[in-house]
């Protein structure tokens, strides 16, 4: 009997934990994709392969030309192009496809929270008075904080941000999670931050920076998410491998 080839879309942590289990279990191939925006990502334990399909039409391309016959979204709740370019290429191929999501984070007593719809939101809705921010959103978008350079901005992210901002006061540190809650508070109170921009990721892993933030009374200019997706979504990586462990028996029933 053929294995079941798998295609997971990654570039979370996520992704990077099915695709270790999937690569164990003996009636599956996995396949893990990575955009390629990590110089070194963290090593995968599962096949990878990295870069863009070339849109939709591309990732459905590759489906069929790869015989994929299952394909899961891993990526972050912030990827919305892949996210969307998934959903259309499933129905292309015409392939069983669901989504592996984290939870919003909700706000609980003590939390200052602003929601915005975006990075330049978040900064217009700082006004003309200089703050100390926190831009805790990662590289990709970090450029947008040059148009109001009359903030101090500490910057966290992976790898370096590149070009580096112009704006002129400006403190970058290199890290990856998971952060923890003693850590979080003591970065906060050494750059005396007085707000964080923050996207509304979910998870473990950056929630700590939450929890410090109504701690110390900080206020969070929150990143909302877009719209409700109507693919289906799973939320732990158990309910994630039940599905897949289903489609694969009954593959093996229906004897492909
Ligand atoms: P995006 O805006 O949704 O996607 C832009 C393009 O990047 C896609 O059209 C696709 O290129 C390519 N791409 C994205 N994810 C890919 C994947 N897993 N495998 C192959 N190609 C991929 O994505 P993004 O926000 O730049 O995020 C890039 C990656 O970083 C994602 O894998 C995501 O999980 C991870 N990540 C993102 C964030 C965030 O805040 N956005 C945070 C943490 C991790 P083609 O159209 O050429 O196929």
């Amino acid at each position: 009997m053929g294995k079941t080839r798998i295609l997971i879309l990654g570039g979370t942590t996520e992704a990077r934990l099915l695709a270790e289990q999937l690569a164990e279990h003996e009636g599956v191939d996995v396949l893990l994709s990575l955009a390629g925006r990590t110089k070194e990502p963290l090593p995968q334990g599962a096949p990878v392969r990295v870069g863009g399909f070339g849109g939709s039409a591309g990732l459905a391309d590759f489906l069929k030309s790869e015989g994929i016959e299952m394909m899961v979204d891993a990526t972050h709740p912030f990827a919305r192009q892949i996210s969307a370019n998934a959903a259309d290429a499933a129905k292309v191929a015409d392939i069983p496809f669901f989504a592996l999501g984290r939870q919003a984070w909700q706000p609980v007593v003590g939390d200052q929270w602003h929601e915005v719809a975006d990075v330049a939101a978040a900064l217009t809705a700082l006004g003309p008075t200089p703050r100390r921010i926190f831009l805790a959103i990662g590289r990709q978008e970090a450029h947008h904080a040059d148009r109001f350079p009359q903030h101090f901005y500490l910057v966290r992210s992976v790898d370096a941000v590149d070009p580096p901002l112009q704006a002129p006061d400006v403190v970058s540190i290199l890290d990856r999670g998971p952060f923890d809650l003693p850590g979080e508070v003591r970065l906060l109170k050494q750059h005396l931050i007085d707000c964080i921009i923050a996207k509304n990721s979910g998870g473990s892993a950056t929630y700590a920076k939450i929890e410090a933030a109504r701690l110390l009374g900080i206020p969070v200019l929150m990143i909302a998410r877009g719209a409700a997706t109507t693919v289906p979504t799973v939320s732990s990586l158990e309910a994630a491998l039940d599905r897949i462990d289903h489609f694969v028996s009954g593959a093996a029933k229906r004897g492909v």
